[in-house]
């Protein structure tokens, strides 16, 4: 037998591993074959756990479970709203209508699928504002003040960042967007299960999230709408949330989601404890032995499980290649995934220069990590860092 292979991953911002609790759940519910909008026994009983599952939810966010539409995860709930916005205040062409609200405010930072659901909705006319943010990655607040007015539609603005962390006043943010009469948007997909959410305290009307971004299947996730609040269906067919979003349930995902939501609640406190303590560990052990690097983000208002450190004079990819051959998964800002090395939006946001914003990586913690996966970590990226530092010609 090969002695087991080190693997610490370190890339739950990314998705997250199912819960063995969340895989019991969806195992034995696919024996549950009921279509859940079926009037007989077995869709009775099938709609019943979908039921369970939307209360489970619901209170994660201290919200009504009426509130709570299901879809097929995080991206589809900011689209739903992007288009439930440009349905609203739209004419019969497509283009805002002149006299009405024409306004939509975002930030620079959000995620792609609210970033290009801004874009699409300039493109047919809406006057978009793509706020900026400090060099901790807060929302501007002074920008966010000149930029509403009495055209402003509707705020879109993200609870935490997914790779910096930061997290944004959002009850401070509502506050006023609500007052100008604009409807109020988050996308709460990072918070969701790491910090408290509650949709009232925050004054929202739409909160995003992903089940599989806190131990739930991936496939599946929420729209918490505010009870009042506009909606128009991205889906149209049958009736199913209440004709909010149409499809056959995804029963098994729902009942993954509902489990992981259970979860997510109960162990809220002991999560952003050990996570904190651990991306504490592997924060001061980096600062202590490697030299200038900078960590991103903001100091106090952060995610407990997230740190991400610019190494200058190392490209992002490097380091996570030679990670991933160690045995250590991270990501890195700057995506070849597109193709291209572009450096990450966010990090060019809060105002990294370039080779800081190149040579980035994120650490995401979550459960499964522990002090011994930390010290590996410390042990085996300084000379990496060293290593690559040698080889460049940029000045570290
Ligand atoms: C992951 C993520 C999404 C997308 O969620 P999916 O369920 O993967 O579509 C949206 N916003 C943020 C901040 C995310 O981290």
């Amino acid at each position: 037998m090969p002695e087991k292979e080190t693997h610490v991953y370190l890339d739950y911002n990314a998705t997250t591993p199912l819960r063995d609790e969340v895989r019991a759940a969806i195992i034995e519910d696919l024996a549950v074959y009921g279509n859940a909008s079926s009037m007989h026994a077995d869709g009775r009983r099938a709609r019943a756990r979908v039921e369970e599952a939307r209360q489970a939810v619901g209170d994660l966010l201290s919200g009504s479970a009426k509130g709570v539409i299901f879809t097929s995860g995080g991206s589809e709930s900011n689209n739903t709203v992007f288009q439930a916005m440009r349905r609203l205040a739209a004419g019969p062409d497509g283009a805002p209508k002149k006299d009405g609200r024409t306004g939509i405010i975002t930030t620079e930072i959000e995620h792609p699928c609210v970033l290009n659901s801004a874009r699409d909705l300039a493109e047919m006319g809406f006057d978009v504002t793509f706020l900026p943010v400090d060099q901790n990655g807060k929302v501007r607040m002074d920008a966010y003040r000149s930029a509403l007015s009495e055209k402003t539609l509707f705020v879109s603005v993200m609870m935490a960042n997914n790779e910096i962390g930061t997290i944004q006043d959002i009850a401070a943010l509502a506050a006023p967007a609500r007052e100008a009469g604009a409807f109020f948007h988050t996308d709460a997909v990072q918070a969701v299960g790491k910090v408290p959410v509650n949709v009232t305290e925050l004054g929202v009307d739409y909160l995003t999230m992903s089940a599989h971004k806190i131990y739930g299947p991936k496939g599946v996730g929420a729209l918490w709408v505010r009870e009042g609040a506009p909606l128009f269906p991205l889906i149209q067919g049958g009736h199913q949330e209440d004709g909010y979003r149409a499809g056959t349930y995804n029963n098994g995902g729902i009942l993954g989601f509902g489990t992981a939501a259970v979860l997510a609640r109960e162990h809220l406190a002991v999560y952003g404890r050990e996570m904190c303590a651990l991306r504490n560990r592997l924060r001061d052990g980096l600062l202590e032995r490697v030299p200038h690097i900078k960590i991103n983000g903001h100091a106090g208002d952060t995610l407990p499980n997230t740190l991400n450190v610019s190494f200058p004079g190392a490209e992002g990819e490097a380091i996570l290649l030679s990670l991933d051959l160690a045995g250590i998964e991270v990501s890195t800002g700057s995506a070849c995934a597109s193709g291209s090395l572009e450096p990450s939006h966010v990090l060019l946001a809060i105002g990294a220069g370039p080779e800081f914003a190149h040579g980035s990586i994120r650490f995401s913690l979550g459960w499964g990590v522990t002090e011994e996966g930390i010290d590996y970590v410390l042990q085996t990226l300084p000379p990496i860092i060293a290593r690559l530092r040698a080889m460049s010609t940029v000045p570290a």
